[in-house]
């Protein structure tokens, strides 16, 4: 039999009614053929609260039992899916990850899946069962304790299930209908789109888009495992939601496919620095050692030998980032006068691998956020994404006008 796999996430089976919606969906997919893989999240709300017991125990928490505390969730929701479908008639049963066994690193908290061995669960679909729940977010590590995904993690379990068992999909079912232009919610104009390629998906996810774990995309990329999110309430059809494929199975291409935005962002700058030669590794070197994830780069023309270097990294970071360059400061590695943190920065991201055969997307940007008197106050570009930090409150109307100007509400 083809296996499909269906991941639910947590606003998909945050009540007992919910969980049987879903279960009615695997039940659907079983009697169209297929063996299915459940992957399902915490009911919503629960991993917070979980998260919330750690902290409010054990400030200095041993990670260890962190994972052990915030993968219960997911327990809780495989048994009571598997009981559902059996309620149903449907052959299931529920697996954690440590009896698949989901094996992955130790890294506790932000884990990455190592391998899954199939024979046990094929081995049951052999004897007749027709759904494997697995709980997601989960896995084992090498000395045999419970650990963690990271935040949004099942979307990662689905996608490395779907790579293991060699899937025919990975239905993602969550509580928007698909992948947008932009955020519904900052622009009206905002459309779903049909299909989207693994890099759009890639980089939208990275750049502050929540729908899907950045890591699960990567592994779909891959792997190339076909992805589709959808929304588990709404009527089940095969066009439904948006398709995250290979590039070549979308056939028109805007320049443009969609608009992100991240308000986490800060801007950091290291005023008269003096510019040399090892300049930017004595400055880099210490804050990627201090495990501060430096995003833009933007050094100035220099001036009788002195240069201002500004970056960006996540808003969370900054007390770590001048942490980092004071002391490096203090060393004698780097020489600077002042260094300033702006926090009120926003992040706008157009991204579309149209761009490689476009000319002139950067610009069009550009003149839109003039034509709105935005002010840019640091740019970087891939082949496929131009991102600009802009003040925070100009951020919506930078989506909207970016929306507008590339015609994203129009397929
Ligand atoms: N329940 C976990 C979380 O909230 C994992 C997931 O739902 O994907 O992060
Ligand atoms: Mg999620």
């Amino acid at each position: 039999m083809p296996v499909l796999v269906m991941k639910f996430g947590g606003t998909s089976v945050a009540t007992l009614d919910r969980i049987r919606r879903a279960a009615k969906r695997v039940g659907r997919e079983v009697a169209n053929g297929y063996d299915v893989i459940v992957i399902v999240s915490a009911m919503s709300g629960e991993t917070n609260k979980l998260v919330g017991y750690v902290g409010e125990t054990s400030p200095l928490y041993d990670a260890r039992e962190y994972d052990a505390v915030v993968s219960s969730g997911e327990n809780v929701t495989a048994g009571l899916m598997a009981l559902t479908l059996q309620e149903m008639d449907v052959p299931a049963r529920s697996w954690q990850g440590w009896q698949v066994p989901v094996m992955t690193t130790s890294a506790h908290s932000a884990a990455r899946i190592e391998e899954i061995p199939t024979d046990n669960i094929m081995a049951k679909f052999g004897e007749g069962m027709k759904v494997a729940v697995v709980a997601g977010f989960q896995g084992v590590s090498p000395e045999g304790r419970i650990t963690t995904l990271g935040r949004g993690g099942s979307d990662t379990t689905a996608v490395a299930f779907a790579a293991a068992f060699d899937a025919v999909r990975c239905d993602i079912y969550t509580d928007v209908d698909g992948v947008y232009t932009t955020d519904p919610r900052i622009a009206d104009q905002a459309r779903k789109l049909d299909k989207i390629a693994f890099e759009e998906m890639l980089e939208l996810a990275s750049l502050g888009a929540k729908v899907l774990q950045t890591r699960s995309v990567e592994l779909a990329m891959r792997y190339k495992v076909k992805l589709r999110v959808l929304s588990s309430f709404e009527e089940m059809s095969d066009e439904a939601g948006t398709l995250v494929c290979d590039e070549e199975e979308i056939m028109e291409q805007n320049a443009v496919a969609g608009v992100a935005y991240s308000r986490d962002e800060a801007k950091m700058t290291l005023i008269s620095v003096a510019d040399r030669p090892g300049i930017a590794a004595a400055i880099f070197g210490p804050l990627a050692e201090a495990g501060v994830n430096v995003d833009m780069i933007v050094q100035n023309i220099s001036e009788e030998g002195r240069t201002d270097m500004t970056f960006s990294c996540p808003i969370d970071q900054v007390a770590r980032a001048e942490k980092a360059m004071d002391e490096a400061k203090e060393s004698g590695e780097i020489n600077f006068r002042e260094m300033v943190a702006d926090t009120n920065v926003a992040k706008i991201s157009i991204v579309g691998i149209g761009m490689r055969s476009h000319a002139g997307v950067a610009a069009k940007m550009f003149s839109t956020l003039r034509d709105e008197g935005i002010n840019i106050k640091v740019i970087t570009t891939s082949e496929i994404k131009v991102s600009v930090l802009v003040d925070r409150k100009y951020m919506e109307l930078a989506v909207q006008s970016l929306h507008d100007a590339f015609e994203l509400e129009k397929a």
